[in-house]
This record gives structure tokens, sequence and C-alpha cells, in this order.
């Protein structure tokens, strides 16, 4: 199979295969583990990133849901706020309703209909106010002629001293100087007052009555209608000669004064009734009494309210379709909601105050938003600045258009924190999850790392050994076969032969010693016995042993043995493998270095036995690993000489074994010293042969 140059790079960095092609092994591998990869993808980072992402929108969604949660019920306690005020305008609606069917009048006993009307007012076909009040004015001064005024004044001075008869015939007089009806009516009024005071009460009574048929419609200066007046004082000097017939003249005046309309701004027929009742105070029914003097209250509130707001009364009379109540609210500056509605023919306008409605709605709103524990309801007046944290801001209906209804939170800071806090909490649990599985992967990679390295040394080691087999058995048959056709000089060459079989036999089975003992020591199957023994007897047979295979690469072996060395609890064999695994390795990478060399101390913690050479040393980066089982360097130096990579493994397991350790001590280029000590004192429990 043919790949770019790239993906070759690619592949073999991915397999940690730095030197040689790769082999189609590699790429298996490789497919391995891209379907590995795959797989973890697929399986584990794919859902791990998607559930992030999900709880990652869920953070903002939560909190968009509490926003959204809040709004809803900030709207609905506005709503609330709405219905509240609309519910005093139905109610009103209703009870008008509801009286025009009992065919009684809505004029009257506001309290029934609204507690916030202050007043209501019937207007005539031609849009003119007709009830209970209407738009007048105080009749203009007319200056009253000089001989009116003395003949007055004449009078006036008579009814000091008391000469009745002269004042009376004074007053006469002047009615007969002026031409003015209000003149002639003040005059006439004077005159039947001096008559009743002389005490021609009849005579009187009947100056009174001459005085309202014909003035009955005349207002004088001071807005008093002059038919009331003279009606009230004939009444009263009824009312004293008999009882009776007075009171009745006098229920009858305050009757008809309270079923007509009075005027805007003059309080004549409000004075005239409030002083009929008082004379029939004890003269007439308690009832009728009580009933009447209701009815002078709310006639007289009514005209006061309706002085407040006159300017409006004449704007407000617009024709509305049949039974539909038309509203016009509070304007800036206004102090009315007014309501218009034709009912039975009739256009009446009802005015609501908007001050107490305003007071009134404004505790409701404080009452319903407190039903809500994080929200406050308030109403706001036009130019009112607007609070922090609102949520709704609604305009009162038609009622109290310039007034907005607010609803907001009642601790925006606290909710901004409770909110953070919610979203930093998830925050963290996200983050540590994402964190978790970025480690999952850091070391999921890592352990495939180490699996697919493992797989790629085993595959290196069963190649090296079979390598390793190969050569000295090529040697041996090669030699042996000479020998046995004859090929061979005899004499020198025959014996060199020889040594060459037992060389490589011996070599063989070194190898096979150190893979049998490998995969004891894999088993768990390797047992040594300890005894005490010569190790400097040991290292200097072993390294006997093994002089002809290391001079044999041009080298020179020195050896350094003490005298006197104590004696050590060793397994002779194992420390001979351990020796001779050294030694062998020091001949084949210091092959250039001219030296190896063997020395044994005493140390501090037992007995030292250092084996160096000068040769290739060996990377700080390679120094811890080199005891791993099947390591070997992916220096080329290395991998150009032929290997196993168990040959320290099996070292380190032997000394471990005796309790003792390994250390190597290296630099590249320059030279390696391995050094193993066994202590003195045998571990603890070993003594005899296992
Ligand atoms: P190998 O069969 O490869 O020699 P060993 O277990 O004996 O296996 O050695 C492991 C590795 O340690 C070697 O592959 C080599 O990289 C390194 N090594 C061991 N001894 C030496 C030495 N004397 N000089 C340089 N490198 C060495």
């Amino acid at each position: 199979m043919r790949m770019p140059a790239i993906v070759k790079q690619l592949a073999a960095r991915l397999l940690g295969r730095t030197e040689g092609e790769l082999r189609p092994q590699d790429l298996r591998r490789m497919r391995d583990v891209l379907r590995f990869s795959a797989l973890f993808a697929s399986t584990i980072l794919l859902p791990a990133l998607l559930l992030s992402a999900l709880a990652l929108s869920s953070i903002r969604s939560q909190v968009l849901a509490v926003d959204a949660e809040l709004r809803s019920r900030a709207n609905a306690t506005s709503e609330q706020v709405q219905l509240e005020l609309a519910r005093i305008f139905d109610r009103f609606e209703a009870a008008t309703q509801e009286r025009l069917a009992r065919n009684e009048s809505p004029l009257n006993n506001l309290g029934e209909l609204s507690p916030y009307l202050r007043g209501a007012y019937r207007f005539d076909a031609a849009g003119a106010l007709a009830a209970p009040v209407e738009l007048g004015a105080l009749p203009q001064p007319v200056p009253a002629p000089l001989r009116f005024r003395n003949a007055l004044r004449a009078g006036r001075a008579a009814e000091a001293e008391a000469d009745w008869r002269r004042a009376a015939a004074h007053y006469e007089r002047a009615a007969g100087l002026s031409t003015h009806p209000i003149h002639v009516a003040e005059a006439r009024l004077a005159r039947a007052r001096v008559i009743g005071d002389a005490g021609g009460t009849r005579e009187a009574e009947q100056a009174y009555s001459d005085v309202y048929g014909d003035f009955a419609a005349v207002r004088d200066e001071r807005g008093f209608r002059v038919g009331d007046l003279a009606l009230l004082k004939g009444a009263e000097l009824r009312l004293a000669r008999e009882p009776d017939v007075g009171s009745v003249a006098l229920q009858n005046l305050v009757e008809q004064l309270l079923d007509s309309p009075w005027t805007v701004g003059l309080a004549g027929e409000a004075t005239v009734v409030r002083r009929a009742i008082g004379h029939l105070e004890g003269a007439a029914d308690p009832d009728w009494l009580a009933r009447t003097r209701a009815r002078l209250n709310e006639r007289t509130d009514q005209l006061y309210w309706a002085e407040i707001v006159a300017a409006e009364l004449e704007l407000v009379a617009v024709p509305t379709p049949e039974g539909d109540f038309r509203y016009a609210g509070a304007r800036i500056g206004s102090p009315s909601i007014w309501a218009t509605v034709q009912l039975s023919g009739d256009l009446y306008a009802f005015s609501f105050s908007a001050q107490s409605l305003f007071e009134d709605l404004s505790q409701a709103a404080t009452r319903i938003g407190a039903l809500e524990e994080d929200l406050i309801a308030e109403l706001l007046l036009p130019g009112q600045p607007q609070p922090m944290g609102v949520f709704t801001v609604e305009p009162l209906g038609p009622w109290l258009p310039t007034v907005t209804a607010v609803v907001r939170q009642a601790d925006p800071k606290q909710l901004a924190e409770r909110k953070d806090r919610a979203r930093l909490a998830r925050l963290a649990v996200v983050t540590v999850a994402v964190f978790m599985v970025a480690v999952g992967v850091v070391f999921s990679a890592r352990i495939i790392g180490r699996e697919v390295e493992n797989a790629r040394i085993k595959a290196d080691f069963a190649a090296n050994v079979s390598h390793e087999l190969r050569s000295p058995i090529t040697q041996i048959r090669l030699k042996g076969e000479a020998l046995q056709l004859g090929l061979v000089d005899p004499g020198e060459d025959t014996q060199q032969h020889y040594d060459a079989i037992v060389h490589e036999a011996e070599r063989l089975s070194r190898l096979v010693d150190n893979v049998l003992d490998f995969a004891a020591i894999e088993r768990g199957a390797k047992k040594y016995s300890l005894r005490p023994d010569d190790l400097t007897a040991i290292v200097y047979h072993t390294v006997e042993a093994t002089r002809s295979a290391v001079e044999a690469r041009g080298l020179e072996l020195i050896v350094d043995l003490p005298e006197d060395l104590p004696v050590a609890w060793v397994d002779r064999e194992a420390v001979g493998q351990v020796l001779t695994n050294l030694l062998s390795n020091a001949a084949k990478y210091g092959a250039d270095g001219g030296y190896v060399g063997v020395r044994v101390r005493v140390g501090l913690e037992g007995i030292d036995v250092s084996v160096w050479d000068r040769g290739i040393g060996i990377d700080p980066k390679d120094q811890a690993q080199i005891f791993e089982h099947f390591y070997r360097s992916n220096d080329p130096n290395v991998r150009r000489r032929k290997g196993t990579g168990i040959g320290l493994t099996i070292v380190r397991y032997i000394v471990e074994a005796h309790g003792g350790s390994v250390s190597v001590e290296s630099r590249s280029g320059v030279g390696t010293t391995f050094t193993v000590t066994f202590p003195l004192e045998p571990p603890a429990g070993v003594g005899a042969k296992a």
C-alpha cells in the first residue's frame, strides 16, 4: 500500500516508531488505534461535550426561567390592581342601572352608587345642565336711582325708630321709584317685613305672597331668589300663627327647593333650605327631617364639587349610545374622573374624585403587592421617577390615564445576588464535570498510548529474540557443517571452529537462560536460594567466563577486586547472571571505548559491584526506563545493536530479591557505570534454600 509521506510520518509518530519502514502490523495497529479513538470520541467525548453544552444552555434558561416566572407573577399582580380599579367602576355601573330599573333618579344618594362619586348631573336635550344644578351667574348689580336709595334710607331710619307705619310708607314709595325688578322686589320685601314687625301678620303674609307672585324667579344681588325669600318669610309668619299650616308651607318650600336645580356658584337655595329646616326642628316628622337634612348636605356637597369642576361641566355633555358608559379619565390638573352615559333618553355625567380614588387604589396596590413576598406594587403619578427593577408599567385604563401601576422587585440586589449564586454553583458543577472529562481523556489517551507502546515493545521483543537466536544458531551450524565436511584445515582452524561453536552455544544458552528466567519472573515462579558466599570468587569466575567474549570485541577488561571481602548472602548463579548481563551490555554498548571494568567495594549499604564502560552512554530520559521489561532506547546507536530489553529487568529483579539495589550513572557519549549493592545481611525470612 502506498501512502503519502506525511501520513506515514503521522502514523509513525502515533505508533512511536522512529526508525525503519512502517510494517503491515504497524498499520494494523494504527487501524486499531484509530478504531478505538473513534469509539472513544463517539461514546465518551461527544456525549460529554453535548452534555456540557446542554448544561451550559440550561444555566442560561434557568436564569431566564426565574425572570420569566417573576415577570409573570408581576403581570398577574399588575392585572389585580387594574381589576380592582375596573371593579370599582363595574359596581358603579351596575348600581346606576339598578337605580334606573327601579325608576329612581341616579342624582341622589351618590354614596350608594360609588364611594368616590362626588357629583351626578343630568343634561337636557340641548346639552345644557338641567339637574341637580345649573350653570348661572350672580346678577350684575344695577345702579339704583338716587331717589330710590333715599327712600330706602328713610325707611331704614324710620325702622330704627320703630315707626313701622312710616317705614312701610317709605318702602312702598321706594318700590315706585325704580323700574328694575331687583330694586322693586327689595323694597317690597322690606315693606312686608316692617308690616310683619308692626304686628300686621295677615297683611304681611299677603304682602309676601304678592311679592312671590310678582318676582318668584328674580334673584337679588346676593344670589337669593326673591320668590324663595318671600315664601320663607310668609311661611315663618304662618308658622307662628298656625303651626300646622306654616310647617306644611315650609316643608313644601324645602321639597320644592331640593327638587329644583341649584345654581353653581350661588348658595341662596342652600341658605333658605337650612333656615326652613331650622324652623321645622321639633315641628316636622323627625324621619322627614333626617332625610331632608341628608339631602341638603348631599346637595350642598354637590354644589360645592360642581363649583370645583364647573369648567369641565360644560364640556362633558357629549351624547353616547344608550346605556354605554364612557369614561374620561382624570387629566393632569383635573380633580375629576368623568363617566357619561345616556340612560332612558337622558344624558348623565358622573364626577368621581380622582384624589380619593388614587389614594384608595394606592393602598389596594400595596395590599395586593404584599401578597407576593418579593414584589412591590405601587402607583406612580406623572413625573415621579421610576424605581429600580421594574417589571410592569401599566397606565390605569381610561380612568386614571396619567397614573401608572408599577410592579417591581422588592429587592433587586438580593434577587440579582441569588441568581448569580445559582448560576455560579451550576457553572462550577459544569466546569468540574468538564474538567473531569478532560482529565479522563488525557489519562485514557496516556493509557492507550502506553498500550500501543506495550504492543509495539512486545512485537519488537519477539522479533529481537528470534533475531538474537538466529545468529548463534547459524554460526554453530556453519562451523559444525564445515567441520563435518572436513572443510577446515586441521590444527589452528579446527580449534578456532570448536571455540566458536562453544562461544556461540554459550551465547545461546545465556540468551535462553535470560528468556526463561524472564518468563519465570513474569510468572512469579522464580526463586533464589541465598547462602553466605564469597562474592569476590563469584565475580572473579564470571569475569573470567566472559573475558574472551569481551576481549573479542577489542576491549580491555579491567578488574579491581579487594582482598578481604566480608561474606555476603547471595545466590551464586543469580549473581553470576547479573554480572554476565551487565558485562555483556558494557561490551555491547561500550565497544568503542577501549575499556570495560569491574570493581567490587564495601560500600555504605553493603558490597557494591560496579561494571563500567566508556561507550555510548544513556540519555537521561532513558535512564528511568531501562530497567522496565522489553525497554530498549530508541537511540539509533542502541537499535543498531542486537538486544531483547530484558537483561536489566532480570538484573533488577535478582538484586531486589537479594534485598539490594541497582543504580546507574551515565552520560551520553562518555560512558556508563552500573552499580549493584548486595546487603551483608540477608533479607528478612531468607536464610535457607527455598
Ligand atoms: P538489551 O538487550 O537491549 O541490551 P537490556 O535490558 O540489557 O536490554 O538494556 C536495556 C537498555 O539499556 C538497552 O537497550 C540500552 O538502551 C540501555 N543500556 C544498557 N546497558 C547500557 C550500557 N552499558 N551503555 C549504554 N546503554 C545501555
